[in-house]
């Protein structure tokens, strides 16, 4: 595939349908679209000068059909989630640029029409052979793929990638193993190797971090001006709907103290507005024009919810400071209906705990949201405070279009060969306390947990070697092995290769981690 230094080809392929989310994902690709192309004429040429194939890829967006769909259009003009709209806009730009091919579907029956088995002779429709390389579609559209292609779901599975923005762990995925030990959820199940889930933020490395762009706040290589972001006394709040707001004013009222707060609530007509009186509404904003009210604003206020969004990104790449609550205790699928049914077991520290924790200060402020002190010194703080607009080189067009690049290329979970990154990467093998999952381990030690390497360790002599004496060792399916357990001193190896798992953890096993290096 060659770099492309244009997206007409998306334009011919994304229709100028009604449909007010196609019509959201269109012109973001068009705003941006200067950001994709300058960023694809910065890229560097493949590591080993091998063009890549281009591929003809398929893109499903499930969430955007039949009943599912019919109720997620009527919502996006109504401060419904736009975040996985956000997503397919980014990544059908950025494998655009990158040379591939690409096609659409928003409905089931177009996906049938593209990929569905042929009607043959009384019930026995015929096969046909995939025409796509890749499939990236999301969980409803799991659903619709295995509808159209019956038998030949199981064949092509592999060459599915699926948009899953909370992540979705290993233990949840194996159906079998979730059913036994009480994983199983709405979501997960469907036994895809966990690497083909592709996350807003990198949640676990167990799946792939797909992420999305935060605006550029330097498009080209000119010259940061900070003249463009002139910034007036505002807060703008981060909350499309009134619900967002029930509970929040008291928290809302320390800042309103110091700042002049704004709102992008989607108000329907006839209806009183249940707002504070101290608030100016915009009314929900389209996406240009919430970005250009950010520009002006000192900091965006987040309310508890919603959780892990683009915003806050966008928001501090914009040169706005975010400022939200701490959770504590964590939110979870145990305690919070939103996570409730989700595969993961993530501990959410926070609304947006990516930021907190690897962008923090002077960006991002965490306080408890029912402490006045607490909310009245940062925001006097944020006050004395300067920032320039930050986007981490992750969330950046240049950034994303690398981490494509190598999915593309380097994911092959067809046939046997486990993908590993080029240069082969060093392993160290962590041993972590109890209660702690790899993910933790490695980051600890400033590294990363890499699934792919668990199978280079996952043999009896790795528990000598790390000086670890057991009384028996055993080999089982278990998604918290390779592990040292002390009672007993018993070792355990893993059997199963889909439920090598970085994020496993419980207060019995100490892990044994494939830790390694990363760029950041
Ligand atoms: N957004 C918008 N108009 C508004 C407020 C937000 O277009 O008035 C956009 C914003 O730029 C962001 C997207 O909505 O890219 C999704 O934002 P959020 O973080 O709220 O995530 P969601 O919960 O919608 O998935």
């Amino acid at each position: 595939a060659f770099l492309r230094d244009s997206l007409s080809p998306l334009y011919e392929v994304i229709s100028s349908s009604s449909s007010p989310a196609v019509k959201f994902i269109r012109s973001r690709v068009e705003r941006m679209s200067e950001s994709w192309i300058w960023a694809g004429r910065g890229m560097k040429p493949n590591r080993n000068k091998t063009v890549s194939p281009q591929m003809k890829v398929l893109l499903h967006l499930g969430a955007l059909a039949g009943d599912v769909g019919q109720r997620f259009e009527a919502m996006v003009d109504r401060g419904g989630p736009l975040g996985e709209l956000v997503q397919w806009a980014d990544l059908s730009a950025c494998l655009t640029i990158l040379g591939h091919n690409l096609t659409f579907s928003t409905s089931q029956r177009q996906l049938h029409r593209l990929i569905g088995a042929a009607p043959g002779q009384g019930s026995c429709p015929i096969q046909r052979p995939l025409t796509f390389d890749l499939i990236y579609t999301d969980y409803h559209g799991l659903a619709h793929l295995r509808r159209a292609m019956g038998l030949a779901f199981q064949h092509y599975q592999c060459r599915f990638r699926i948009l899953d923005s909370f992540g979705t762990e290993p233990a949840f995925n194996l159906a079998s193993y979730a059913h036994l030990h009480g994983y199983k959820t709405l979501w997960g199940s469907w036994g895809l190797q966990p690497l083909q889930y592709m996350t807003m933020f990198p949640h676990t490395p167990d799946n792939s971090f797909l992420g999305f762009v935060g605006e550029d706040a330097v498009k080209t290589n000119d010259e940061f001006k900070p003249e463009i972001y002139k910034k007036d006394n505002i807060a703008v709040v981060y909350g499309k709907q009134e619900y967002m707001w029930q509970g929040k004013s008291d928290y809302l009222e320390v800042i309103s103290q110091e700042l002049e707060i704004h709102g992008t609530v989607y108000q329907p007509s006839g209806r009183a507005s249940s707002l504070p009186g101290f608030v100016k509404n915009h009314g929900l904003l389209s996406q240009e024009n919430f970005l250009q009210l950010l520009r002006r604003a000192k900091v965006f206020v987040g309310l508890g919810f919603p959780y892990e969004g683009p915003a806050p990104v966008e928001a501090v790449a914009l040169g706005c400071m975010f400022l939200q609550p701490r959770f504590d205790p964590p939110h979870s699928s145990h305690n919070d209906v939103f996570y409730k049914g989700k595969p993961t077991t993530r501990q959410i520290t926070s609304q947006h705990p990516y930021s907190e924790r690897f962008v923090g200060k002077p960006f991002v402020w965490t306080v408890d949201m029912n402490n006045r002190t607490d909310i009245r010194e940062a925001v006097e703080s944020i006050l004395k405070t300067k920032v320039k607009p930050f986007t981490p080189p992750e969330f950046t067009c240049l950034g994303m279009l690398e981490r494509m690049r190598r999915y593309v290329t380097h994911q092959n979970f067809c046939g046997n060969s486990t993908a590993v990154w080029e240069p082969e990467p060093v392993l160290r093998v962590l041993l972590g306390p109890l209660g702690q999952s790899c993910v933790d381990v490695c980051q600890r030690s400033a590294l990363t947990c890499d699934p792919a390497l668990f199978h280079r360790f996952n043999t009896p002599d790795t528990f000598t070697r790390i000086g670890l004496g057991c009384s028996s060792m055993v080999q089982e399916v278990n998604h918290l092995f390779p592990s040292y357990s002390p009672w007993g001193r018993l070792c355990g190896l893993q059997q199963e290769p889909l439920l090598f798992s970085c994020a496993g953890s419980d207060s019995s096993h100490r892990r044994l981690c494939p830790c390694r290096s990363h760029r950041e």
